[in-house]
């Protein structure tokens, strides 16, 4: 669509984007479904029919998200990472306020029509978190809208409006959750780095799970059933920077 000069996607190009999501779904299932070999076709079938309706709907708000913004950017990697990334990317990891450097690739960065400004995109496939609305960094676990506005804005030296974790799936409910990038947000994610870079430089990274966070995790047949247990053995001084950030929204 870039390549031919039809982006944004808007109700006027719209019918061009739909032909295009149909093409790349079929070639890019085409080609999974040589190299996995699926044991069940009908199952297969299904999904892919589910992945596409999905899509549809996801290119549909594209459509009405086009009349602001334009996508500019997309897989824009930062330092060394794997994989297909946007040729604009950039080859050295940024420096943000602290010294703390950062790699990472991010899904979609968008400009404003009108005023220039830039938004990061971080998309989701899973399922909504119940409580999402207030969510700056999620006690720690929700980094990438803020953070990677904060690399787009160090590394392209643009001004980076927010960050946004889009649900662009009917398990997600096609459910957006902006961030502004403003100072307290900034100082919401440097703090995360901060508590991150205190437990490294003591040396200590005991395995401190939240509740409920073993549940939903795959190495626990690793770590065992009853890491919650043996963490409320241990003294829980040094877990006092771990705990007040799971606080924090
Ligand atoms: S199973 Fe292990 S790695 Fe996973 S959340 Fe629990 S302690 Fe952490």
């Amino acid at each position: 669509m870039e390549a031919r000069a039809l982006l944004p996607v808007t109700a006027a190009t719209l019918e061009s984007a739909i032909d295009a999501l149909n093409d790349a779904v079929d070639r890019v299932s085409g080609l999974a479904f040589e190299t996995l070999a699926p044991a069940v076709e009908r199952v297969w079938i299904d999904e892919i029919a589910s992945v596409r309706r999905d899509l549809l709907v996801w290119v549909q708000q594209l459509a009405t998200a086009g009349e602001q913004w334009l996508p500019k950017y997309f897989e824009l990697g930062f330092g060394p990472v794997p994989g297909e990334r946007d040729a604009r990317s950039l080859h050295d990891e940024v420096t943000l306020e602290g010294g703390f450097r950062l790699r990472g690739a991010i899904d979609l960065v968008e400009e404003h029509r009108t005023t220039g400004e830039l938004r990061v995109t971080d998309h989701k496939t899973g399922r909504r978190p119940d409580r999402l609305d207030r969510t700056i960094v999620g006690g720690g676990t929700v980094l990438q809208p803020v953070l990677y506005a904060m690399a787009v804005e160090a590394g392209l030296q643009r001004k980076v409006t927010s960050g946004r974790l889009f649900y662009c799936t009917s398990v997600g409910g096609f459910h957006e959750h902006p961030i502004p990038l403003n100072d307290m947000t900034r100082e919401a994610g440097l703090d995360v780095l901060r508590v991150i870079d205190r437990s490294l430089s003591e040396g200590f990274l005991a395995a401190a799970p939240a509740p409920a966070a073993c549940e939903r995790c795959d190495f626990q047949a690793v770590c065992g059933p009853d890491v919650g247990r043996r963490v409320a053995r241990k003294p829980q001084d040094p877990l006092a920077d771990l705990t007040e950030m799971r606080r924090r929204p």
